[in-house]
């Protein structure tokens, strides 16, 4: 169990990052942030900041040197920075849950063996493989970099199989996988915090809107039977106990006549925001309760029905206007720049 006032090291300094300092500050610990960027989110709410790249060995072992454990916001830090930081000092998640979710076809694989569903999917190293998977998959279907997608970045959706030269340059020609379409209803996430001796507690599923790849709205609770909530948890767990998980977990899913996994973060997610009002513990205190080895929270919904909706570009401007609804809590992330489609903050709404 981490002492009071003990120091607590987050890799990435974005919003997420943001969002766990002031979680780690309520429970009364220091927190250090690890990241490229001056004055990103993060730092400005901790006590201190290293500004470093994620392949200055000096620089990460000073950090976890500093700090009595390591947590992180994304999961695309360098696999080699993760292997220094957990020589040095405890890190968790570990970092069998970064490599797992760093690269989509071994996440796929991962996903297949703990007998999950998934889209059906073909690795693809060149444009035959590309064009002979296309006719496997059948079209639509979804050209997906295996490294450093997010938000819809590093995909192409093949409609006819003339595609394939184009998709194949519009990725830059980088290992992939092609997905097939999974036709669903809509999307949802199971988010979950799993404890170090073990114990999972549940977040209520959100029913996620994406616009133009990016998630724009969270409407809680979703539309779930309650066989489908159980299997959602099923899998979530599943998950985190195949990963030895500590901490926050989400799993985003497609919810259809079955439900099937999508993606998993090993972290906080955006489609949990709206934890921060919407429950007594965020998911975001309870991954800090998580990581230090105290007891986890109560993570029941406070109202019947919550709206998150993200602010993107100059809408973090309209603040001052949604401060005048009643049960608004929008959040400003402090970024510097303003620019389109950037995400700037977000909104949660409480309906009575
Ligand atoms: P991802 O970055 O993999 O989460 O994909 C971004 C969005 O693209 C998802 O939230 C879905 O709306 C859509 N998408 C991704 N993969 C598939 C798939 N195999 N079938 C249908 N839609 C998909």
């Amino acid at each position: 169990m981490l002492k009071r006032g003990a120091k607590i090291g987050i890799i990435g300094g974005g919003q997420l990052g943001r969002m766990l300092a002031l979680a780690a500050y309520n429970l009364g610990f220091k927190t250090e942030i690890f990241e490229p960027q001056n004055n990103c989110p993060a730092s400005l709410v901790s006590n201190t900041h290293i500004c470093a790249d994620y392949d200055d060995i000096n620089s990460l072992t000073e950090f976890a040197q500093n700090c009595d454990i390591v947590t992180f916001e994304f999961e695309n830090i360098p696999i080699k920075a993760a292997r220094i930081i957990e020589e040095n000092a405890n890190l968790y998640p570990n970092s069998k849950s970064l490599e797992l979710t760093q690269d989509r076809l071994v996440e796929k694989n991962f996903i297949k063996t703990c007998n999950l569903e998934c889209a059906p999917f073909f690795e693809i190293n060149s444009l035959e493989d590309l064009q002979s998977a296309i006719t496997k998959a059948g079209t639509p279907c979804i050209l997906k970099t295996r490294r450093m997608g997010y938000d819809g970045k590093g995909q192409f959706v093949i409609k006819t199989p003339d595609d394939a030269q184009k998709a194949w340059d519009e990725i830059g020609q980088n290992p992939a996988i092609i997905e097939g379409f999974v036709k669903f209803d809509f999307e949802t996430s199971i988010i979950l915090t799993r404890a170090i001796d073990g114990q999972i507690v549940f977040y209520p599923n959100s029913q996620n809107i994406h616009e133009n790849g990016i998630l724009r709205t969270c409407i809680v609770p979703a539309p779930l039977n309650e066989k489908q909530i159980a299997k959602a948890q099923e899998i979530g767990a599943k998950i985190a106990n195949e990963l030895n998980y500590v901490g926050t977990l989400a799993v985003e899913l497609f919810v259809g006549d079955e439900i099937v996994v999508n993606e998993i973060a090993p972290r906080v997610h955006n489609s949990g925001h709206w934890t921060i009002e919407g429950t007594a513990t965020s998911q975001f205190i309870n991954h800090i309760r998580a990581i230090c080895g105290l007891p986890l929270g109560n993570t029941e919904i406070c109202a019947p029905k919550i709206e998150m909706q993200n602010l993107l570009g100059d809408e973090i401007l309209s603040i001052p206007e949604l401060l005048k609804s009643p049960n608004t809590y929008p959040h400003d992330y402090g970024k510097n720049e303003i620019k389109a489609g950037r995400k700037m903050g977000h909104v949660t709404r409480l309906i009575k």
